[in-house]
């Protein structure tokens, strides 16, 4: 039997996977489809202490794993199917195989939302993404227009990172003012190679009968007129839902699906805790999610002192 096992390798989950392993719990972490999570989509993280230059995302969490696997952490990459938490040792299957462990802590974080649309899904991988980072540089985008749409810091991000390779970046935002923080907003109201497009949501994205994206039609939400604006790509940034499925009717969750946390990352049921952006919904940074993954450990550690 594990004595503590970590669903999720994102910041919050190798930071636990640390943690518990400097205190001899010999963590095993199941990474899920996405190992390293959400931050391994991101070029450059220019805010999390000790970088003065900033990190790649990647070599960032792909350094704190190094850092939890030094004091023993085992990562697996694994995909959880199934909890089952009415019992102790809780049973965890992933790939088929049955994991019991004495504690668990959720690290899962969450995925991108979605538009909703039809041709949104249909047009996936063909010229609609969700990751700038991943796609950008692909020949379809190069020196050809292409829309972002979003108004936090990752479609200001995104925006950013595709004047390196597209003609001009359209940001489609379906209000007349930036969500993002001050220095983000700045940077992307001042590039010459992008332009906002305020009030404005994406209704149709064409062109599914050809197997490609070829345009956006979008509808000004204050007067309700619709254009299209042609482009080779759109990029999706509108936020993110908790990866909490696995977890419904068991842990106790907020209506969106976040799990409610109390005393630090103590979940509803003992023994397990929970970490991250499945948590958190306001502060979402690599920074607060390493944090997060720190107390779950302390206090996994505690509860499996207690336990004996
Ligand atoms: P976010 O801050 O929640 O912003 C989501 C944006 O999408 C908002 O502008 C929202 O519009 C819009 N939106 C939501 N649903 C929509 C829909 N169905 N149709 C059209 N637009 C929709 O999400 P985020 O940008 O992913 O950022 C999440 C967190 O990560 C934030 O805390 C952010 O600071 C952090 N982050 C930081 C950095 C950085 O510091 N470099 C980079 C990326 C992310 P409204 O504004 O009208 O609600």
């Amino acid at each position: 039997m594990e004595k503590v096992v970590i669903i999720g390798s994102g910041c919050a989950g190798l930071t636990a996977a640390l943690y518990t392993a400097r205190a001899n719990l010999n963590p095993l972490v199941l990474t899920g489809t996405m190992p390293g999570g959400l931050l391994t989509t991101t070029s450059l993280v220019e805010n999390y202490p000790g970088f003065p230059e900033g990190i790649d995302g990647y070599e960032l969490v792909s350094r704190i794993q190094q850092q939890a696997e030094r004091f023993g952490a085992r990562i697996k990459f694994s995909t959880v199917e199934k909890v089952d938490l009415s019992n102790r040792p809780f049973a965890v299957l992933a790939d088929g195989e049955e994991i019991k462990t004495a504690s668990l802590i959720i690290a899962t974080g969450a995925s991108h939302r979605h538009l909703g649309l039809n041709s949104e899904a249909a047009l996936e991988k063909k010229g609609v993404t969700y990751c700038a980072t991943c796609d950008g540089a692909l020949p379809m985008f190069r020196n050809q227009p292409v829309v972002v749409v979003g108004g936090g810091d990752s479609a200001c991000e995104e925006a950013l990172y595709l004047t390196r390779f597209a003609s001009i970046v359209y940001i489609i935002h379906r209000r007349n003012a930036l969500r993002a923080s001050k220095i983000m907003a700045h940077r992307v109201l001042s590039s010459p190679r992008i332009i906002p497009v305020w009030d404005s949501i994406v209704v149709d994205i064409l062109d599914v009968n050809k197997g490609k994206v070829t345009g956006v039609r979008i509808k000004n939400v204050k007067t309700n007129e619709e254009k299209t604006i042609d482009c080779a790509g759109v990029f999706i940034a509108i936020g993110h839902i908790p990866n909490t499925t696995l977890f419904k009717g068991v842990i106790e969750m907020d209506e969106n699906g976040y799990i409610i946390t109390r005393n630090g990352a103590s979940t509803n049921i003992e023994g397990i805790f929970a970490a991250g952006d499945c948590v958190d919904h306001k502060y979402r940074q690599a920074i607060t999610a390493a944090g997060m993954g720190c107390a779950a450990a302390i206090e996994t550690e505690r509860y499996l002192a207690e336990i004996g």
